[in-house]
């Protein structure tokens, strides 16, 4: 396969951009190489500036569940392109994509739309701290909710990847607010309520974390949460930017029947455009600015053009049978990986959500980072390398989930399965 271009690419962009990208994870250096220079994609496939071609399941990292470049999407974008790129003033778009979410999120009483994952969880964290007029609050170790101060302690993505626990930079003064707990342990979690009794303002979590892989719930362990945040006046936050609108319309909390006070949402409601959105119980919503005085803001906020890509992708989903076909395709993708894996020889521990999921190189069941991270992630490794060998996109870096779209064919995960069976047999 040649890279020569992507090659040159890199090297111009280490001069002037840190590592060469925009975002961590994308500079391959938990798996080695070097990272492609995509020039285009179309459904399920990345094409790169040296002409090859990959079946693509990162998917930008999970937005692109209709494939890329989805057809009515690309449309809508254009028209409103047309019409303004920006306002600065309110839009209906706006308005109708709010209506939207929480039509799939009741939960989600009033919504506020801004321009990234990061930016909503932040402003979620702010809210929750403004309502309860406590400071403490308490997440997950290997969960990822963007990379604002409070919450890069202990996370997912990119910090798990490069293994930095906790980022330099963040002030201990901001970091002493944030404890963290194992994922799943609800034991943990009422010990740290106890200790922290009256201090804690919310418990925030990936209800299905998908930042450390695919770690689902264990039976129980979210409306067990929800009764322990009721019993102590401690707000509830979901953040479903991944599972929002991909492992069911109304994502997880209607999967597992468990509401919490405020959801975080981005990725998919964009539709491959920046948005994020945060909002929950309208009596927590109503301390926002200009209802109340908890500031929060943003230029680009509602963006005419992401607006109009998130609710062209809404749509599309809402149609019959979309969930369905994305499962069948997940459940196959999943068993024949697992098989492939069986026959190799290779030790391999898979989970799965719908159209999210992750194979851990790994005998051991995952409940947690600390079980997660026994995982082989030099094998991991060498099995990403042989399959981008073979045009098939993984994330770069076994901390990732594997995303499916409703563009994949059943020919192209066949495909997928013949390349991950050489692959397996040569590691
Ligand atoms: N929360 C979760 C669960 C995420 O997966 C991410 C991004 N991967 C974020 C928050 C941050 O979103 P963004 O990258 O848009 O800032």
């Amino acid at each position: 396969m040649k890279t020569t271009r992507s090659a040159k690419l890199f090297e111009r962009g280490q001069q002037l951009i840190p590592g060469g990208v925009n975002s961590p994870v994308r500079a391959f250096r938990s798996v080695g190489g070097q990272p492609r220079f995509i020039s285009r994609a179309k459904g399920s496939r990345l094409y790169d500036v040296d002409g090859n071609t990959y079946i693509d399941y990162v998917l930008s990292w999970g937005p692109m569940i209709l494939g890329h470049a989805a057809p009515s999407v690309i449309a809508a974008v254009r028209k409103a392109a047309g019409r303004g790129t920006s306002f600065g003033a309110p839009t209906e778009l706006e308005v109708s994509l709010a209506e939207m979410i929480r039509e799939a999120f009741p939960s989600m009483e009033k919504i506020r739309l801004v321009s990234s994952g990061t930016e909503a969880v932040m402003s979620a964290i702010r809210v929750a701290r403004g309502f309860t007029k406590r400071d403490t609050i308490l997440k997950f170790e290997g969960c990822y909710h963007g990379h604002s101060d409070y919450l890069l302690a202990k996370a997912g993505s990119g910090l798990a990847t490069l293994g930095i626990p906790d980022s330099p930079g963040v002030p201990e003064d901001f970091a002493k607010h944030t404890l963290t707990a194992p994922y799943n342990d609800i034991g943990a979690v009422r010990r740290l309520v106890d200790n922290h009794r009256g201090r804690l303002a919310c418990i925030i979590l990936e209800p299905i974390a998908g930042n450390m892989g695919v770690v689902p719930p264990a039976p129980d362990f979210l409306s067990d949460l929800r009764k322990l945040t009721l019993e102590h006046d401690i707000l509830l936050i979901f953040d479903e930017v991944i599972t929002g609108f991909r492992v069911a319309y109304g994502g997880a909390q209607s999967l597992y029947g468990v509401t919490p006070d405020l959801t975080v949402l981005g990725k998919i409601i964009g539709g491959g455009l920046p948005v994020g959105a945060y909002g929950g119980r309208r009596e927590i919503m109503d301390l926002i600015a200009p209802s109340g005085p908890v500031y929060q803001a943003g230029t680009l906020s509602g963006n005419p053009l992401a607006v109009t890509a998130g609710i062209a992708t809404l749509t599309k989903l809402k149609g019959r049978g979309v969930y369905t076909g994305l499962e069948a395709r997940a459940a196959a993708f999943a068993k024949g990986m697992g098989a492939a894996a069986k026959k190799a020889g290779i030790p391999l521990t898979q989970t799965r959500v719908g159209s999210m999921l992750t194979s851990f190189f790994t005998a051991s069941p995952v409940r947690d980072w600390t079980t997660v991270k026994q995982s082989d992630t030099q094998r991991y490794g060498r099995f990403f390398h042989k399959m981008l060998d073979q045009g098939i996109y993984l994330a770069p870096s076994q901390f990732e989930a594997v995303f499916l779209s409703t563009a994949h064919s059943s020919a192209e995960i066949d495909k997928t399965l013949r390349a991950a069976s050489a692959a397996f047999k040569s590691l």
